[in-house]
């Protein structure tokens, strides 16, 4: 397996306090055991066809297209999975590792709450102990998304430290984590973090890739010519993008959100715009301060706010193997709003922006070209901050 070392070129890494060094090697240990037993694989298989409904379509969007004019638009329908995204892809496999390595108790930090909600619907399937940690301000923002999490029999604890919402949770829940690993399970939510996770995570979502390969082939008979996926921590993507690396006449974009535009302070477009740097135990491009210190973020998309990036991604960046590109939240909204209308699919901010770039690179491309971009999640959670945005146009 690629970077079984945890390094991506300098990126990646593990830059954390000795009891998390001992900890960390466990997973390792273990992940790299079970991604290569048979009987973890199939089991894994099972869950993901019967529980969160894979495979799910590589779907031509035929009047999107025609509308365009250009490039034909595949959507890799990710938003058809149980709970509505490609999270559960994830939490899936790291619940399946947790039972194996025996541990009794996972943990997890969420931001919007997308990731919280993920876990808790697997640790209820398996009838394991879940808590999550989510800033207070999160909280106040996300109450539905808590009582989802209720429901589930998750126990939601607020962050009460620093600016109240995600890195105040991941250092929470990094705490419990040293405290209590003997029966506890960290479960990360996106494709950062100490290795192994990065590696990990983009083998749980690499499914996506594998998946959308096999489908383009069947209806097209050739690959791709651009796969496009919107980039926060750089789950989704980089499970589209890895099962392609070695084919390069596949274009590989990244999409980070511009927010308020990329000459404010409101955007989150860590490889656009960030610095080299070490934030939540790995290297990677990330929005800081000059003493290293994480900045505040904005996007449109609570999912794409987040101050560092995947260290796979950095090292697309920095060897061209990828580009990264940004859209804006006003750009990301229209893009919602013409998907909804053409196609009668609603998507969600996170992947309007994937789907925003891939519009505007139709239009400049001929007809015999194909795109494929990650639906990565449907936008019925956002419908609510939508209505009141247009609301207040
Ligand atoms: C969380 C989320 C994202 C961003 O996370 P990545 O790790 O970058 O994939 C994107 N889309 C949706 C729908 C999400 O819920």
């Amino acid at each position: 397996m690629k970077n079984r070392n945890g390094y991506f070129g300098e990126f990646g890494g593990a830059y954390v306090p000795k009891p998390l060094e001992k900890i960390l090697k466990e997973i390792e240990n273990a992940f790299f055991t079970y991604i290569e037993d048979p009987s973890f694989l199939e089991e894994l298989k099972y869950y993901q066809k019967e529980y969160i409904g894979r495979a799910n379509p590589l779907y031509y969007a035929r009047n999107l297209t025609d509308s365009i004019g250009g490039a034909k638009i595949y959507l890799k329908r990710e938003d058809l999975n149980h709970t509505g995204a490609h999270k559960i892809n994830n939490t899936i496999g790291q619940v399946l590792l947790a039972k194996r390595m025996g541990k009794k108790r996972i943990i997890a930090e969420t931001g919007a709450g997308q990731h919280g909600v993920a876990t808790a619907t697997v640790c209820a399937l398996f009838n394991i102990d879940c808590t999550i940690y989510m800033g207070e301000k999160d909280i106040e923002r996300q109450s539905l998304n808590v009582f989802k999490m209720e429901l589930l029999g998750a126990k939601v604890v607020p962050a009460t430290t620093g600016r109240k919402t995600l890195k105040d949770a991941v250092d929470a829940a990094l705490n419990d984590f040293i405290e209590n690993c003997e029966t506890t399970f960290y479960l990360l939510g996106s494709a950062v973090g100490p290795h192994p996770y990065p590696v990990m995570v983009r083998e749980f979502q690499s499914i996506i890739g594998k998946e959308a390969r096999e489908q383009i082939l069947e209806k097209e008979g050739r690959l791709p010519d651009y796969l496009i996926a919107c980039v926060g921590g750089g789950s989704n993507a980089i499970g589209l993008f890895n099962p392609f690396y070695d084919d390069l006449d596949v274009n590989i974009v990244g999409v980070e959100p511009a927010g308020l535009g990329l000459d404010t302070k409101d955007h989150a477009a860590s490889l656009s715009k960030g610095t080299i740097g070490v934030i939540h135990g790995f290297k990677c491009y990330t929005i800081q301060d000059e003493a290293g210190n994480d900045l505040p973020v904005h996007s449109i998309a609570a999912g794409l706010d987040y101050p560092g990036v995947g260290p796979e991604h950095c090292f697309y960046k920095d060897s061209n193997r990828g580009k990264y590109v940004t859209v804006t939240d006003n750009e990301a909204l229209e893009a919602f709003k013409t998907l909804c209308k053409t196609e009668g699919i609603i998507p969600a901010l996170e992947s309007s922006h994937a789907l925003s770039y891939g519009m505007k690179l139709a239009k400049n491309l001929s007809k015999d070209k194909i795109i494929i971009v990650n639906l990565s999640g449907r936008g019925d959670k956002d419908a609510k901050q939508i209505k009141e945005i247009l609301n207040c146009k």
